[in-house]
């Protein structure tokens, strides 16, 4: 269960909530759901995990042809 920390955009309180897919967080003081969303816990230690994971070949992201994306007409 991902823990994550917001920043009120109303009142400015920062805050520690856990986050169901199902349910929208809001501000603890004020019920705003104007929220900054910052790191969470767990992303701390693994920055850009939520980035696309690159394929360990070339260029061209589907196939690897060193020329890159396109040169292997196909992709
Ligand atoms: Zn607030």
């Amino acid at each position: 269960m991902p823990i994550f920390e917001y920043a009120c955009q109303d009142c400015g309180k920062q805050f520690e909530t856990l986050v169901r897919s199902d349910t929208v967080p809001a501000c603890p003081a004020c019920h705003s759901v104007s929220l900054e969303k910052k790191l969470s816990v767990f992303a701390t230690s693994n920055a850009g995990a939520e980035a696309a994971p690159m394929p360990a070949m070339g260029p061209c992201g589907s196939c690897g042809h060193p020329d890159g994306p396109g040169a292997c007409g196909i992709h």
